[in-house]
């Protein structure tokens, strides 16, 4: 297993560029271990990062980017997502009277490195920190609360059940939003909310006089 290590004395005032190759491999440890969802890793995580250091003040920022393998929350397709994000970390060297909950005593024996609770800053002992955890944080915010394979991806067609998008090769030469999937008719639904506007007019009707 790799280790993602920045070494503080070597770090100046002099922002230095560091990336960081994190691999599929790596990610399915991490969320066996983690017991996050399972994703499919199409193109592995890269971190490119300015570090520097004031001092013993240590500032990080950077991005991420790769691409993984999503199912769509509209049609159930899998599809590649691309990821990026962008971050930033303030670390501090901890004081000897600063007291630490369980789980950062474990970051900080395990990493060197106690992450805050917005990921924006921590704190960091000796010599060298581990930014495992850390890139682990980073991808997990990335990923995609409702993935969606296009935004105007139509969905499953609730009266036939196939996907409403059509075929792919279909799809990419129509405009985005037209339904090829399937012949069933767009049957107007109405909603509750035009049946009680309507209702309101009859009564301001009958009223109103
Ligand atoms: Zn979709
Ligand atoms: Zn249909």
């Amino acid at each position: 297993m790799p280790d993602f290590l920045i070494q503080i004395e070597r770090l100046t005032e002099e922002p230095k560029r560091l990336e960081f190759d994190v691999s599929g491999t790596w990610w399915g440890d991490r969320e066996r271990a983690t017991q996050t969802e399972m994703c499919e890793v199409e193109e592995p995580f890269r971190f490119v990062l300015s570090a520097s250091r004031v001092q013993d003040e240590v500032f990080i920022e950077g991005a991420v980017s790769g691409r993984v393998g999503r199912e769509c929350s509209r049609c159930v397709k899998r599809y590649p997502h691309p990821l990026h994000d962008t971050y930033r970390l303030a670390l501090s060297p901890i004081k000897g009277h600063e007291s630490v909950d369980p789980e950062g005593k474990r970051g900080l024996a395990q990493n060197g490195l106690c992450l805050g609770e917005d990921l924006e800053a921590g704190l960091y002992r000796g010599s060298v920190v581990r930014l495992d955890d850390f890139f682990g944080e980073v991808i997990a915010l990335a990923m995609p609360i409702q993935p969606l394979c296009d935004d105007a991806c139509l969905g499953i067609c609730s009266h036939c059940g196939e996907n409403r998008n059509g075929p792919d090769e279909q799809r990419s030469q129509q405009s985005p939003g037209t339904a090829t999937g399937c012949d069933c008719k767009d049957e107007k639904i109405e909603s509750p909310f035009a049946v009680l506007a309507s209702l309101k007019q009859d009564q301001g009707g009958g009223q109103g006089g």
